[in-house]
């Protein structure tokens, strides 16, 4: 398998590749050449894979310059059950016949992005290591990234994570998660600022190309394709779980907000995946919602996006919705630059022309809530299933009653547990959010932890003292 980007602007190139690179040379985003076939028969057989065979089986298609036995240990490393919390890994939740969750959040840091990012971790550290090369990670969090990033990569040799906060903006919980690792590799900067602060500085330093090079900085960012990879892994364990008959259609449900939760599912639809519906959930900033209700996007700008109760599907400009508009463009990179010039010049680009390619011919459908909405169906589901689910989650479920049909399931991705939002649970529905057990202790143990002032040189002189070079 090789990798092109959208912009049509780089060689064909091998896996190991694209996984250390951002951006692609041409400002494009790397996508798979093509996508491979998944057949009935084989999705059949898979039925009784572990979550760990299952990934190789699927990743083994995109990643073919590792070695089968080596990616089955990264896989097994990387979906070991004793990392994940519960009976189940990956359980299916049913909340009524035919309408189900899709247990995303039982890693380390209680939300979905533990399971792309814990292999993730572990790719990065074979690749470090095949090519004798070590990695500086730098990035912003305003919670879930940047902990289940360093849950991922916390003790892996060759990585060094300089994860910057914003100082006392974040839940008790979630500062605990963070700062609580006392791996010697992990570097938490509680900057005195806004999470766009702590944006900026990042931007500013890996703009600055020397320093970037000399640093040896990297990302772990949205956009990274291997953890695209790893998210399709999900799409058919679902499928597996809830079909009960060979090619049964099944929706789901995605909270979305960088568009990569749901291009996986896209991905998962284009192998073969007998997916009815892609149904897209956001919150208010529904800039996505837009353009698949009328087929015009329109980014919003940062000071534009509204702070809302489910804040991790808090963005206006989806960095991965480009490789998307590649599919619906027919792979027209030509016409992908085009576009992506246009949104810089104009601000927005307009493909209402394609709208039958999207719904029909790609399967997707869109929605979007608001607070009440949300607070509504946290409280539906805790009177009627006596469950609790997160304010993302509450997203996809209430976007999801919309589409359901009869006869084909519906299963809504439950992104984040919900003692990581244990406030909007208590709005909705009166009742504290029980802390899991293997939890209680840790907004107890000591945080490691730096306070710095919200200047670029303070955190540039940090990583001169700190980097693994
Ligand atoms: C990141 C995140 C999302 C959105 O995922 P995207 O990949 O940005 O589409 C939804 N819910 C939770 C809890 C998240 O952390």
């Amino acid at each position: 398998m090789k990798y092109i980007s959208t912009r049509g602007g780089m060689r064909p190139q091998e896996f190991g590749h694209i996984l250390l690179e951002g951006l692609a040379p041409d400002g494009g985003l790397a996508v798979p050449e093509h996508y491979p076939q998944v057949s009935g028969q084989t999705l059949e057989k898979w039925r009784a894979l572990s979550y760990a065979d299952l990934a190789l089986e699927i990743l083994s298609l995109y990643i073919t310059d590792v070695p089968r036995h080596d990616l089955a240990r990264l896989c097994q490393a990387a979906y070991n059950p004793s990392l994940y919390s519960g009976v189940q890994m990956v359980p299916v939740k049913p909340l009524r016949d035919g309408f189900s969750l899709l247990g995303l959040s039982q890693g380390p840091t209680l939300a979905f992005k533990d399971m792309a990012m814990q292999f993730l971790g572990q790719v990065f550290e074979y690749q470090l290591e095949r090519t004798d090369r070590t990695l500086n990670i730098l990035g912003a969090t305003s919670g879930d990234t940047g902990s289940a990033a360093e849950y991922a990569l916390r003790g892996k040799k060759r990585i060094n994570v300089f994860m910057l906060s914003p100082d006392g903006r974040m839940s008790k919980f979630q500062r605990a998660q963070m700062y609580t690792l006392q791996d010697q590799n992990i570097h938490n900067l509680a900057v005195r600022g806004v999470f766009d602060d702590c944006q900026d500085i990042v931007k500013h330093l890996s703009g600055d190309l020397a320093f970037k090079q000399r640093m040896r900085l990297g990302a772990v960012n949205s956009i990274n394709w291997a953890r695209i990879a790893a998210q399709v892994v999900y799409y058919f364990w679902g499928w597996l779980r809830v079909s009960t008959e060979p090619l049964q259609p099944v929706s789901f449900a995605v909270p979305t907000g960088n568009f990569g939760n749901i291009l996986a599912g896209h991905i998962a639809r284009q192998m073969g995946l007998p997916i009815h519906r892609l149904i897209l959930a956001t919150n208010e900033n529904n800039v996505l919602d837009e353009f698949f209700r009328t087929g015009t996007y329109q980014p919003r700008r940062a000071h534009q996006t509204f702070a809302t109760s489910s804040p991790s599907m808090d963005i206006s400009k989806a960095s991965n919705f480009e490789r998307f508009v590649f599919d619906l463009v027919d792979r027209d990179a030509a016409q992908v630059s085009q576009l992506w010039r246009q949104l810089d010049t104009k601000g927005y680009f307009d493909l209402s022309a394609l709208r039958a390619q999207y719904t029909e011919r790609y399967g997707f459908r869109s929605g979007s809530s608001t607070h009440d909405d949300r607070l509504r169906t946290i409280k539906r589901v805790y009177e009627e299933n006596d469950m609790f689910i997160d304010p993302h989650t509450a997203d996809g479920v209430f976007v999801a009653e919309q589409f359901v049909e009869s006869n084909v399931p519906m299963v809504v991705l439950e992104t984040a547990l919900p003692v990581k939002f244990g406030e909007t649970i208590l709005a909705a529905t009166g009742q504290e959010v029980p802390i899991p057990r293997h939890l209680q202790q840790l907004v107890d143990l000591p945080q490691r932890v730096q306070v710095i002032d919200a200047e670029p040189q303070v955190v540039r002189d940090y990583i001169e003292a700190h980097a693994l070079l």
